[in-house]
């Protein structure tokens, strides 16, 4: 098991399978002039099922989910999916992408034994998408989250996040449109990981501010402690159910208590938070010959060492040097 010292274990395996995008989302990327990982520092697909596979069979991994970067531009992405799926005992599958080129895959992925995916969509306004991610793919992203639940990637759940000044005012028709066509919405609250280091506490959207702005419309029964588990959005029916409607409050409503997660970045780093200032190096490892076992123990030792909380609101707080792009959001 990855066990910490906090008594918290890991089940849970976020895989980042490129840094790269096709969008520059405003709080994860600057325009141009972000550094790509190299390519010979990327792992290989049959790397990443290695470790994937030692994860799942000897360390207590029960759910993988893919990310990025955007996952769907990993040329090698179905077919990791396949040979992840296949694994014994086989572990839940999931995507959080932005739904670029979903139209194209999802039929495939479904087929390769994917269970989930999660959408990142922030507005229902192309002009307002084209500013915050700039780029002019809003339709792309409908129509991506469309063959997702016809594929039967279900529930499909969508990840938004509010910007002031941008889209703050859209939370309600957000939900709106989400109950409409059954995807479970999320609000993310913005976090300190975007490249250009422009985070600022003040003036954020925070939890509070956009459950205020949800119950201008809609009646919200929180679902409890029990249902929420290790999962980290918070979540409340509308309007009586069934459909709910989460909040990933990371900065002012942190569960760093009940995490379950570890991380493998592209680059083959393991990271046992977002947050983390320090990694350790599997891809050394698996490329100087080292067997299955020294693998799990180095990651088993590394998941050991991790920090109570990541204290974002705390005001010496330090962002680590890595953006979410990078580390796999
Ligand atoms: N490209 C894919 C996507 O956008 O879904 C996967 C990677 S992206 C880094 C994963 C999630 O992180 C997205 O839902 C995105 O909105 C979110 N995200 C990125 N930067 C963020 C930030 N600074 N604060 C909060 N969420 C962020
Ligand atoms: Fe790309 Fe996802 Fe970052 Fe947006 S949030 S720039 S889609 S990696």
């Amino acid at each position: 098991m990855l066990i910490d010292t906090y008594g918290r274990v890991a089940t849970d395996l976020r895989v980042s399978l490129t840094d790269r995008c096709n969008l520059r989302c405003t709080y994860c990327m600057p325009e141009e002039g972000l550094q790509w990982l190299a390519k010979p520092d990327l792992l290989t697909d049959d790397e990443i099922v290695r470790l994937v596979g030692i994860a799942v069979t000897s360390l207590g991994i029960e759910e993988v989910r893919f990310t990025g970067g955007e996952p769907l531009l990993r040329p090698g992405l179905v077919g990791i999916v396949e040979r992840v799926a296949a694994l014994e005992p086989r572990p839940q599958t999931s995507l959080t992408t932005n739904g670029i080129g979903l139209r194209r895959t999802a039929a495939a992925l479904k087929e390769a034994g994917l269970d989930r995916v999660n959408v990142s969509l922030d507005t229902l306004r192309p002009d307002v998408f084209k500013t915050l991610t700039r780029r002019d793919r809003h339709q792309d992203v409908l129509d991506g989250l469309h063959a997702a639940r016809e594929a039967g990637l279900t529930p499909v759940k969508v990840n938004s996040v509010l910007m002031p000044g941008l889209n703050d005012d859209e939370a309600p028709d957000l939900l709106a449109w989400a109950v409409e066509h059954d995807y479970e919405l999320r609000f993310i609250e913005q976090m300190p990981l975007d490249a250009q280091h422009g985070w600022k506490r003040d003036g954020m959207i925070t939890a509070g501010d956009i459950l205020a702005s949800l119950r201008t419309r809609f009646e919200l029964t929180p679902e409890g402690e029990e249902a929420r588990g290790s999962a980290p959005a918070e979540r409340w029916l509308v309007d009586g159910g069934p459909h709910r409607v989460g909040v990933i409050a990371s900065v002012t409503r942190p569960f760093c208590a009940a995490c379950d997660r570890t991380r493998l970045t592209a680059d083959g780093q393991i990271r046992t938070c977002l947050f983390a200032t320090e990694e350790t190096d599997l891809r050394a490892a698996l490329r100087s010959g080292a067997p299955d076992e020294e693998i799990a123990r180095l990651w088993k030792h590394a998941m050991r060492g991790k920090k109570a909380g990541a204290g974002l609101d705390d005001p010496g707080f330090i962002q680590p040097d890595r953006p979410m792009s990078a580390i796999g959001g």
